[in-house]
Formats: structure tokens, C-alpha cells, sequence
């Protein structure tokens, strides 16, 4: 069988050397034992980096052909950056699994991802077990999403971040969706196929800052929400029925205020609603334009990467 796996790197120099050293004694040890054919190869994608990283990543290449680089024309974000090497991968391997460069995820489960693999499974979800490495914030913030986007009727797994292995099956299922704004975490239980699941303890990262700040924190909520549910739209109609029938209420509370001769100047009750509906609509609209605006975006069909370099 034959293994790639894809880690998407941005400016990573200060942890890629280390993740580098650990990939290579861990497939070594799974070729020695012949889990995985020799063919088996390390796929790092440089998104962009400002830094070193694709330097270090062309030597790492030179001394070994274990290790393939694959660079794209800039930054591009974690989840295109992650397809682009799946992309290139998926006509070259039996199986990919996909982890960041970070070390936070335990890279010993990659043993019982292929062995489910072995066993059937044709995506192999790795789980963490808790969260103790994370910050408060992030513990919360991400517990939340979890929340909204089960509610909202996204089918995703809890505590699974992009460390998976896919089958090159489930890999050529995963090139039909052609969507622009990705989230693959959303995208890969919709594939279907037999399905495992992995867990292991996720370590803090091995050295430099996260590259997920709270902005592209959120901007990744939104896709993941907007990509995958239309269940803030039903919101909105939701709402517009809901006001519409408070509005019958007023209707007839005030045709019987005229008529008992009570008519009050009634200036705070006619500014409350306006700024009340008011806001609702600026809202309404604004979830609305966030769907029309991706809808454009997918409109275009502009290509999610573009290849500068491939190392292979
Ligand atoms: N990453 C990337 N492009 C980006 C941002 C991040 O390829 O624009 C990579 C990054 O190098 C790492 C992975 O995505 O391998 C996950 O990022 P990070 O560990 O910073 O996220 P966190 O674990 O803090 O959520
Ligand atoms: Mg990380």
C-alpha cells in the first residue's frame, strides 16, 4: 500500500525540521515492517510562506526522496492548501492522511488509521481526546461551533480537525466537489463510504504561534456554517412570519384603540419598531448578502490553487 502524507506548512520554519525527523523515523519504521510499500512519500505544501519554510523543504527533498514539496503561487489558507496536496497526491497513492505541520497531533495513530484502512475503512477519522492543550478561549469558542453547526444540521465529527486518512476512492469522491469556499471538515462526511474513527491525545504545539488567529478564526465559522446550511436563511423567514403576525396583533390593538377614542401621540411605541424592524432587516440582509456574496464567488469558479513547484 501506498501511503502520502499531505502537510499543509505556513511559515513553519521553527517546527518543520522537527516534524520532518519524526515523519521520517515513523515511516521508515512502517516500511520496515512492510505495512506501507517503499513507494510512500511525505508531501509537504508550502502555502505561501514568508519565512524559510520552503527552503528548508526543498533541502529536506534533496537529501531525501522521501520527502516531495509541492509550493503554491501564495497564501491560500489551510483548507486549499490541504486539497492542493490531496489533489496531487490522490492519482499517485493507495491512501493519503493529511496532519498539520504543528506535531499537535499524535502522529503514532497514523499506525491504527491504516490499519482501519486495512480493515475497510475508506476514511479514517483521527479524534482528539481532550482538549487540555488549548486555550480556554479556543476550548469554548470551538465547543460552541460544534454546537451551531450540529444544530444547523452539519454533519460533522466533534474534536476532528484535519488529521484523517482518506482512500484514493474517497480522494477521487473528494475532487467532485468543486466548491470554491471549502471546508473540507463539512465536505468529507458528506463523501460517505465506510468510515473509522481514531482517537489520541492532541500535544500543544511544538514551537511557533498558531496561524489561526481569532479573524481567520471566524471567517473559518462563517465558510463552515455558509458552505454547508442554509439554516440561517430559514432563520430570517422564520422571523419575517413571526414579526408579521406581531404586526396583525398591532393591527387590531390599534383599529381598537381609535375606536375607544384613545389616540395617544404614541411616539416611543412608532420609534421602537422602527429601529427594531430596522435592525432586523439590515440583519436579514446581511445574512442573505454573506450567501449571495459566495454564491458569486462560486460563480467564478476560480481555481482554489495554483501550483508554483512540485518536488516530486
Ligand atoms: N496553515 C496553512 N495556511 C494558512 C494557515 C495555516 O497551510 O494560511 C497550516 C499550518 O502551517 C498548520 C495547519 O495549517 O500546518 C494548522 O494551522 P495551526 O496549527 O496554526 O492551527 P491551530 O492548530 O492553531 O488551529
Ligand atoms: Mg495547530
Amino acid at each position: 500500500m501506498i501511503l502520502y502524507v499531505v502537510v499543509p506548512c505556513y511559515n513553519e520554519e521553527d517546527v518543520l525540521p522537527e516534524t520532518a525527523k519524526r515523519l521520517r523515523s515513523k515511516m521508515n519504521d512502517l516500511t520496515g515492517r512492510g505495512v506501507i510499500s517503499e513507494e510512500s512519500r511525505v508531501l509537504f505544501v508550502n502555502d505561501g510562506s514568508k519565512d524559510d519554510t520552503w527552503n528548508i523543504i526543498r533541502k529536506l527533498h534533496e537529501e531525501n526522496p522521501l520527502f516531495q514539496g509541492l509550493s503554491l503561487s501564495r497564501n491560500r489558507g489551510h483548507q486549499n492548501a490541504l486539497l492542493a496536496g490531496l489533489m496531487t497526491a490522490k492519482d499517485k497513492c493507495d491512501a493519503c492522511i493529511s496532519m498539520d505541520a504543528d506535531l499537535q497531533d499524535d502522529i503514532n495513530a497514523m499506525d491504527e488509521m491504516i490499519e482501519q484502512y486495512t480493515d475497510g475503512c475508506d476514511v479514517v477519522y483521527g479524534i482528539r481526546n481532550h482538549r487540555d492543550a488549548d486555550s480556554f478561549f479556543k476550548r469554548s469558542t470551538a465547543i460552541l461551533f460544534y454546537r451551531v453547526m450540529n444544530w444547523m444540521g452539519v454533519q460533522m465529527v466533534s474534536n476532528h480537525a484535519d488529521y484523517r486518512l482518506m482512500s484514493r476512492r474517497a480522494l477521487n469522491g473528494l475532487a467532485e466537489f468543486r466548491e470554491v469556499n471549502l471546508f473540507l471538515r463539512g465536505i468529507v462526511p458528506m463523501i460517505g463510504y465506510k468510515a473509522g474513527e481514531v482517537y489520541y491525545d492532541r500535544a500543544e504545539r511544538f514551537a511557533g504561534e498558531s496561524k489561526y488567529p481569532f479573524n481567520k478564526m471566524m471567517a473559518f465559522a462563517m465558510d463552515g456554517i455558509t458552505s454547508c446550511s442554509i439554516v440561517p436563511i430559514r432563520m430570517i423567514t422564520s422571523l419575517g412570519v413571526a414579526v408579521f403576525f406581531i404586526s396583525i396583533v398591532f393591527l387590531i390593538w390599534g383599529i381598537v384603540q381609535r375606536f375607544r377614542g384613545v389616540t395617544v401621540p404614541g411616539w416611543s411605541s412608532v420609534i421602537v419598531s422602527i429601529w427594531a424592524i430596522g435592525g432586523l432587516i439590515l440583519l436579514a440582509l446581511g445574512v442573505l448578502g454573506e450567501y449571495i456574496g459566495r454564491i458569486y464567488l462560486e460563480t467564478k469558479g476560480r481555481p482554489r490553487f495554483l501550483i508554483d513547484e512540485y518536488l516530486s
